[in-house]
């Protein structure tokens, strides 16, 4: 079938079926926007299909994009670690992002990370809001401020409001910590250790809400 040109919503590459299969085969052709372009493939969401707790990051990368998985790469590797240091089993959740495809810049030969504007990350919405209304989980957390703002607007500050419950209409609750790729860029080994267990704290309080 030829691809169809971009149109500014995700929503009219929506599949006839609605399940999370189908979503993900339709999401493969996706050209909303021109993310598509330099990527190597959509990364949809993965895991369990009635999760309780439903991640969002900002966007795969270089890892992930290669792959074809969320979360598989450094930062998904220390989420992870986070997780079962919070007492979390990851095969239990299901973690996607706001952007599908890893938007980059050529640095040498390396492909870095380049955040996702908003009019990207609006093409891209649909589908994780159809993510959300097929899992509807019990609480969806947001991983960094792209995602945090996405969800719980734009003055949102993970910073100040980190670890706080939120209603929404998207699930029953929202609350944001931060993204783990941030954990892996702190500038020295103690701040490092200290943003890591901040995160696990967070996780830990999510663990007992989730109980
Ligand atoms: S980033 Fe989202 S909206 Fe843009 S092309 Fe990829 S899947 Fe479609």
């Amino acid at each position: 079938m030829p691809h169809k040109s971009s149109s500014g919503s995700a929503g009219n590459f929506f599949p006839e079926k609605h399940s999370l299969p189908a979503f993900r085969a339709a999401a493969a052709d996706c050209k909303a926007c021109d993310l598509w372009k330099r990527a190597t493939q959509t990364v949809f969401g993965e895991g369990r299909r009635t999760a309780a707790v439903l991640f969002v990051g900002e966007q795969p990368g270089n890892e992930e994009d290669l792959i074809g998985k969320p979360f598989i790469g450094p930062a998904g590797r220390l989420f992870d670690t986070a997780l079962e240091e919070a007492g979390i089993d990851r095969s239990q959740t299901y973690v996607t992002n706001v952007v599908k495809h890893f938007k980059w810049e050529p640095r040498g030969k390396r492909r870095i990370h380049k955040k996702p504007n908003a009019g990207e990350i609006s093409a891209c919405r649909p589908w994780l809001e159809a993510e959300i209304a097929l899992v509807k989980p019990k609480i969806i957390v947001a991983l960094g401020a792209t995602a945090a703002q996405a969800l719980l607007g734009p003055k949102f500050r993970v910073t100040k409001q980190r670890g706080q419950l939120f209603e929404s209409t998207l699930a029953p609750y929202i609350m944001a910590t931060v993204h783990p790729s941030s954990i892996l860029r702190a500038p020295d080994v103690e701040t490092r250790h200290l943003e890591h267990r901040q995160f696990v704290a967070d996780l830990k309080r999510l663990a007992r809400i989730l109980k």
